[in-house]
């Protein structure tokens, strides 16, 4: 009788403490109205017509971008698979022979792909375009690529919006047929990334401004922080060899205690232990992985760029906002 009782108060206590977790959770689809992707048709992940045009990207985040505004008109294919680490990839021979058939290939630039302009060298006709063509630069601050544009410049909402004009615009000059199409679905595919830009604003404005932190392993987060108003602290610029050496967790640490932040946070492609350590060593609370160079597979937490920017967006404000 006794355990009976105690089962049914554990059971009532749960279900409090999950439900007010529930409640509290701010999430951007909690606060987005439902747009339609592909007003002229199609959808992302529509299978293409055999005789389709065929694109190339260099990495998934921007594969996804492009099939947001191609809806299955377009064959958009990325050369690195999710979950690779982009900034330092080998191309293989099979790689070249794709893009060699390819129509179009589409790419950050910015230093990003250090492999990319070696491989395009080896490949005859084939016109690229570099999606960051417009945005305003960010330099990394400090390292061996000091004063070099910061290339994560598609981890702000804001600069998403010039990605998709730029896909637009290489689509139309690819396809002038179908210009309509890209325009009515270019144009559905920024009102969602509007959406994300709001909630950050909205959310990150209830967070004190000496408060705005986003400490991160690598630097990938200048874009955001200079959009929303934010400071960084990071461990390393950009993704090296050396990452998480003791006097860079001593460099983080000292700036989580000096400014009382409360909560750190790790990418989800590198080892997250150092930062984890940093967590452990100062109290703050460690608010987990985000995304920023790979989208996951179908069935993981980020699998399109929209996914990837809501993860992470509910993360900040979740962390910041001290809801768990
Ligand atoms: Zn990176």
């Amino acid at each position: 009788m006794m355990q009976k009782r105690f089962f049914v108060v554990l059971f009532i206590a749960l279900f409090s403490i999950s439900a007010a977790a529930f409640a509290q959770e701010a999430t951007p689809e909690a606060t987005a109205e439902m747009t339609q992707p592909c007003p002229a048709g199609g959808s992302p992940d529509a299978v293409p017509a055999a005789d389709a045009l065929k694109v190339l990207t260099s990495f998934t985040t921007i594969a996804d971008m492009a099939r947001n505004v191609s809806c299955g008109l377009l064959d958009v294919q990325s050369i690195t698979k999710p979950g690779t680490e982009i900034h330092g990839y080998e191309p293989t021979p099979s790689d070249l022979v794709k893009t060699q058939n390819a129509n179009l290939v589409l790419y950050n630039g910015l230093g990003l792909e250090r492999w990319f302009e070696k491989f395009m060298g080896s490949v005859q006709g084939v016109p690229s375009v570099n999606l960051t063509d417009g945005i305003e630069l960010v330099p990394i601050a400090e390292g061996e690529y000091q004063d070099k544009p910061n290339p994560h410049a598609w981890m702000s909402p804001q600069n998403a919006l010039i990605y998709t004009e730029n896909i637009r615009k290489a689509f139309v000059a690819l396809d002038p047929a179908n210009e309509a199409a890209y325009t009515a679905n270019s144009a559905a595919y920024s009102a969602e990334i509007q959406q994300i830009d709001e909630f950050l604003k909205t959310n990150l404005d209830q967070v004190p401004a000496e408060k705005r932190f986003l400490v991160s392993c690598e630097g990938a987060f200048s874009y955001l922080i200079r959009d929303y108003g934010m400071q960084e602290l990071y461990m390393w610029p950009i993704n090296a060899d050396q990452t998480g050496t003791p006097k860079q967790v001593a460099k983080v640490i000292n700036g989580v205690q000096d400014n009382q932040i409360p909560v750190v946070f790790c990418e989800s492609t590198v080892n997250q232990g150092p930062m984890q350590e940093v967590a452990n060593q100062t109290g703050a609370a460690y608010g987990g992985y985000l995304y920023v160079d790979s989208l996951t597979e179908a069935d993981g937490e980020a699998p399109t760029y929209l996914k990837l920017l809501e993860f992470d967006a509910t993360r900040i404000v979740n962390g910041l906002l001290g809801i768990q």
